[in-house]
């Protein structure tokens, strides 16, 4: 490579870097894996080593990513929270071996721990009690978050036979039961979902309210001393020490060379599945402490450590069908179905192929061989097809058209990939319906919460938000968890939700794009859901707030069969369809009037308001779609055109009439 298509290089992928580094780091909302930031971090490390003229003290590679936000007190490191180095191969991993053994002559051996990959904290104690904690930040400073730390079980407040003053290092984490936990329910609660744990546990920890931190269900692992005033010769002993002072501590395996800790690595990936934490690799270290700060370290990390970086692994297979899954948010997952193979310590037999874009994309089709890749922990997804092996008669494979749980017609996301059920009685996607149904922002029914709603729908005792109307106290309070009082009160709450009125009933009903907003605007139009229901998507369109978009939506979803249904029952129920907003008198809604001449009792302004404000519209030209024009004295070229196209010309004094 050229000098100076190299400099360019450089600078686009520091570019890229930083973007990356700022998206992990500051707002815990990665774009691409772990992995794949890993690799461009040493395709910038190689060329810059290439070309070292080019190297700048302010490269993402001269400094450990993230910086210390504003959010939290600052808290200094004593000692420095290193980073590590990353090594790929066992290639790479050999020749560390032999760094260490080039600088240290006697013998020495290593231990091999699983590469946790969450948070990285320091926590302090003092005589034995939990002091302060402080996250990495760039390595010199943390953020103080002790608060949000105390929250955590796994974190011992008190340890036992604890020297003085102890500085331990760990990782917070989110366990995978954890975060499925939390994500299916953030799903019914339409809340955003955590991207993955290493996510759930960053966003998590620097929460402002400790009280959420409580909620997210942290977790700690310890593997580094780093202060006491204790004195250890080893890791390992720094290891049990810790266990016996009641820490949670990364399991290690010990050994005396490089070549025997590769078994115990290549086991650990092999059963990356059966830790409750997820990880992203293995740690290597030399063992004793007096050969390590003999070794110490580079500015960046130290040399008596590697982490070893799984690639994720790739599997041919073959698809032997392919599966549609409804979500309950509505959304059709395609899935292939795959001759089961081994990938990272499990057997897949399915993998993602995330939608008909993808599918189309990669022209994925039942009977296809296809490579199935697993990164990190996250669901297995078919990555490519092996054209060469493709049999004859395969067929292109299309989403169906209807849904497979409700027989409701599937449409696509008017802004993404997404396909999705319409149907408002859908069992799919009944538990999200019904929490949205009773939610703050809906028919605000207290009581009925996620929980209360999951326990209704698995007593089988509603099936759809119009249900919750026909409920008895007597057959609630027969719930787990719920007693004769609690039920009365909830029936009393939904009883009450019945004069929640038009505005909220609508919101209610979960029709993409119609939230608490539009069921204002259209509550302000329309003096109850019968008439909006009468108006055409024209009518709607021409309502401000409402584009093409959402008004097909209203008009689709009030037309389906299983929305009619719904309606039938609520109104059956007494549940109000009116407006409690003040209804705007829309006259003119989808009128389009053009004013020309010269106009005596209102200035163009005034009547322009007018019309405005009885939901007309006033255009500069005519055209076929004008519905009137108000002709004032001296009109010109406006009425002529009127004239010859047909279109009813009014005076002001007709006017005058109209707006009465
Ligand atoms: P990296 O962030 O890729 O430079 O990797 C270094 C990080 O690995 C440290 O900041 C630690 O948070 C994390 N880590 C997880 N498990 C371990 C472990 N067993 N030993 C050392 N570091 C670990
Ligand atoms: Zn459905």
């Amino acid at each position: 490579m050229e000098a100076n298509e190299a400099k360019k290089r450089i600078e686009a992928l520091k570019a890229e870097v930083e973007e990356h580094s700022r998206r992990y780091y500051d707002e815990d909302a990665p774009t691409i894996s772990d992995f794949e930031y890993d690799k461009l971090i040493h395709t910038l490390m190689d060329l810059e080593d290439a070309f070292p003229q080019f190297r700048t003290p302010d490269s993402p590679t001269q400094h450990v990513g993230g910086k210390v936000s504003s959010k939290f007190d600052p808290v200094r490191h004593e000692v420095p929270l290193e980073s590590l180095m990353d090594v790929f191969s066992h290639e790479d991993l050999f020749a560390f071996g032999s760094r260490v053994n080039d600088a240290i002559a006697e013998e020495k051996t290593f231990v091999v721990e699983p590469k946790v990959d969450g948070l990285s904290i320091a926590i302090e104690y003092r005589n034995g009690k939990f002091y302060r904690g402080a996250t990495r930040g760039d390595g010199q400073t943390g953020e103080d978050v002790t608060e949000n730390l105390r929250t955590i079980r796994s974190l011992p407040q008190e340890l036992r036979n604890a020297p003085e003053r102890l500085i331990v290092r760990g990782e917070v984490y989110m366990a995978k039961d954890t975060f499925e936990r939390l994500n299916s329910r953030y799903e019914v609660e339409g809340k955003p979902l955590l991207a993955n744990p290493r996510n759930g546990a960053a966003g998590s920890l620097r929460q402002k309210d400790a009280k959420v931190t409580a909620e997210r269900c942290l977790d700690l692992i310890v593997y580094n001393i780093q202060f006491s005033t204790a004195q250890y010769k080893s890791h390992t002993e720094t290891l049990d020490a810790l266990t016996a002072m009641g820490f949670d501590v990364v399991p290690y395996k010990h050994y005396d060379n490089i070549r025997d800790c590769v078994e115990q690595i290549e086991w650990i990936g092999e059963h990356r599945d059966e830790f409750s934490y997820e990880m992203d690799g293995a740690v290597i270290k030399v063992n004793d402490l007096a050969q390590r700060s003999r070794l110490g370290s580079t500015t960046k990390v130290p040399r008596w450590a590697v982490a070893y970086k799984y690639p994720p692994e790739k599997k041919c297979s073959r698809v032997v069908n392919i599966v549609v899954q409804v979500g309950r948010t509505g959304v059709l997952t395609p899935k292939a179905v795959i001759e089961p193979i081994r990938l990272a310590g499990t057997t897949v037999s399915n993998a993602t192929l995330h939608n008909q874009d993808f599918i189309d994309k990669l022209d994925v089709r039942i009977g296809d061989t296809v490579w199935v890749q697993k990164a990190g922990e996250i669901i297995p997804e078919v990555v490519a097809v092996e054209f060469s092996a493709r049999p004859e008669g395969t067929q292109p494979f299309k989403l169906p058209e209807v849904c497979s749980e409700c027989g409701s017609p599937v449409v696509r996301d008017a802004d993404g990939a997404a396909m999705r059920c319409t149907g408002a009685e859908c069992p799919a996607q009944r538990l999200r319906n019904i929490t949205h149904f009773a939610s703050k922002d809906a028919m605000d029914i207290e009581g009925l919460g996620p929980a209360v709603v999951e326990s209704l729908v698995n007593a089988g005792l509603v099936k759809n938000c119009a249900d919750i109307y026909y409920l008895d106290a007597q057959s609630v309070a027969q719930l787990d968890r719920m007693g004769k009082k609690s039920a009365e009160n909830l029936i009393a709450a939904i009883e009450k939700s019945k004069q929640q009125g038009f505005s909220r009933l609508l919101a209610a009903f979960g029709i993409r794009q119609v939230g608490v907003k539009a069921g204002k605007v259209l509550a302000k139009r329309y003096s109850n859901l019968d008439e909006l229901m009468q108006a055409s998507v024209e009518e709607l369109m021409t309502i401000d707030d409402i584009g093409p978009v959402t008004a097909q939506y209203l008009a689709d979803w009030f037309a389906a069969p299983q929305s009619r249904h719904q309606l039938a029952l609520l109104r059956d129920a007494g549940v109000s369809f009116e407006s409690t907003e003040e209804v705007a008198d829309a006259r003119f809604a989808g009128k389009t009037f053009v004013l020309t001449g010269t106009l005596s009792r209102y200035t163009r302004d005034e009547a322009t308001d007018v019309i405005e404000r009885f939901g007309g519209k006033v255009s500069g030209s005519v055209s076929k779609k004008t519905s009137y024009v108000l002709a004032g004295e001296a009109a010109g070229s406006k009425l002529t055109k009127a004239q010859e196209l047909g279109i009813a010309v009014i005076s002001e004094d007709e006017f005058g009439a109209m707006i009465e």
